[in-house]
């Protein structure tokens, strides 16, 4: 079996967004289901647009969302002299050549082919030039692309693509400053890298006829090709930060999980029967490329809320635990701090009405904090009645054990029995002097994790307050 090996190439522009890394675990999945190997390379050529920070936080989502690759990172920057070499190679084979037109000769060019209605293209004057090159001109170098039939290829998505290659020219492989051209330094390091299959973004779909001439010029293995649609926003509009197109650690800091992340990634564009969550292993069970889907996925948002809210009850509260350290809240010292028993009661509650880490933080976090006012609507119900029952119930509670959350629930039935009291004459009062509004966790889930002490506490400042 051939042995299967992927990239990702991300060019460190600014931060990894999730387009580019469903792009990247496409890859990844492909190259570790079938033992291969996934590599990570940085195209990081543009001096000038590219910065260290953007290709190292690449790495900081890659480690975030627990895709390893194999091998050192590449960096493109660092390889200028291979790339140098092989535009050598390719004048001394007279597969490329030197073209010594000035900016302004290309333009004119250009500008008559237009007025005359045809597509600008280079007219291959310098191909085959023997003679003295004009003087004060740094060139270019071009290669030698097909005068006439066609460039194919299969697609694994798009299925068979041919460009006449009356369509191309012969385009720029090094800069008047030396420097290579983004498609001659894409195909060398893909064949130097051994990369036998290229899953990337359809906006490449474009450039991959170029490199075929590199690969062919250099008599390179040509790679299986598969170009992903992109991820469009609900309305079928190229995906804008509105509608999530953000940096991969912007949703760590919002309070999504990876595992959340790469499963709703990977339903973007690939199905497997009618199934919506994956784990990490079943991605790798069932992902083939050849199942990747030829027309845009749409961003869906409540279902990526859905996917992390699956995710944080899946999650042990140990773990959760520490996760939550990363979403500051008032009452983070305190949540930190809780006995066990009473961490697990407030967490379970809390995973099921939360759909990320930083609403679980603050809905722990409002738990744990006396309120601060009560709700209106709720304390026009109030009467003075109800004022006494709370204050026979804040001295009964004396004599509550606290030491479970049926413990409570017995106690907290028995006080209403005795006084014979209908349900809602107590509960609901005392879920606004504990909580400050209705709805929310159980009451005696809440007692439990308040403590006697706070919930004596607050009933009296509630009390007081009316
Ligand atoms: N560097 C390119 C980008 O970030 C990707 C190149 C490729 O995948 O061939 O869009």
């Amino acid at each position: 079996m051939r042995e299967i090996i992927t990239r990702f190439a991300p060019s460190p522009t600014g931060n990894l967004h999730i387009g580019g890394l469903r792009t990247a675990l496409f890859n990844y999945l492909y190259a570790r289901a079938n033992n291969g190997k996934f590599l990570l390379r940085i195209e990081d050529t543009d001096l000038a647009r590219n910065s260290l920070e953007a290709s190292q936080a690449i790495i900081e989502a890659f480690k975030w969302v627990g895709m390893d690759y194999d091998g050192e990172v590449i960096y493109q920057s660092q390889r200028f002299e291979i790339y140098k070499r092989y535009i050598d190679q390719l004048i001394e084979e007279n597969k490329a050549y030197y073209c010594y037109m000035s900016k302004e000769e290309l333009d004119n060019l250009r500008n008559e082919q237009k007025n005359r209605g045809e597509t600008p293209r280079y007219d291959n004057r310098y191909r085959d030039f023997r003679g003295t090159p004009p003087a004060g001109i740094a060139p270019v170098v071009r290669i030698k692309a097909p005068l006439d039939g066609v460039i194919a290829f299969h697609d694994g998505i798009k299925g068979d693509i041919k460009v006449g290659a009356k369509e191309l020219d012969d385009f720029i492989i090094a800069r008047s400053d030396g420097t290579p051209t983004y498609n001659f330094v894409v195909s060398i390091d893909d064949a130097l890298m051994g990369v036998t299959d290229i899953i990337r973004g359809d906006d490449h779909l474009s450039n991959t006829p170029k490199q075929i001439i590199v690969y062919e010029a250099l008599g390179f293995k040509i790679p299986n090709f598969y170009h992903v649609p992109m991820i469009l926003s609900p309305q079928g509009h190229k995906l804008s930060k509105r509608d999530g197109a953000m940096g991969v650690m912007d949703y760590q800091k919002m309070g999504y999980l990876p595992e959340a992340i790469l499963n709703f990634l990977v339903r973007l564009g690939w199905s497997y029967e009618d199934q919506e969550i994956f784990s990490l292993q079943e991605m790798l069970e069932y992902f083939n490329p050849k199942a990747l889907n030829s027309s845009p996925s749409s961003y869906n948002q409540e279902k990526f809320l859905w996917l992390n809210a699956h995710y944080i009850k899946q999650t042990p509260n140990d773990t959760l635990q520490k996760l939550l350290q990363d979403f500051p809240c008032p009452a983070l010292p305190a949540l930190l701090d809780l006995p066990i028993s009473q961490r697990d009661v407030l967490y379970n509650a809390i995973k099921e009405r939360t759909q990320t880490l930083k609403d679980f933080a603050n809905y722990a976090s409002e738990i744990l904090t006396a309120p601060q006012n009560y709700d209106e609507k709720s304390l026009k119900k109030i009467d003075a009645d109800t004022f006494k029952i709370l204050k026979n119930f804040n001295e009964a509670l004396a004599d509550f054990s606290f030491e479970s959350v049926e413990n409570l629930d017995k106690h907290l039935h028995a006080f209403m029995d005795n006084q014979t009291l209908k349900a809602g004459k107590l509960m609901q009062p005392l879920r606004i002097a504990l909580l400050g509004k209705p709805g929310g966790i159980g009451l005696c889930e809440a007692m439990f994790v308040i403590g006697k002490k706070e919930v004596q506490k607050r009933i009296q400042k509630f009390c007081e307050a009316s």
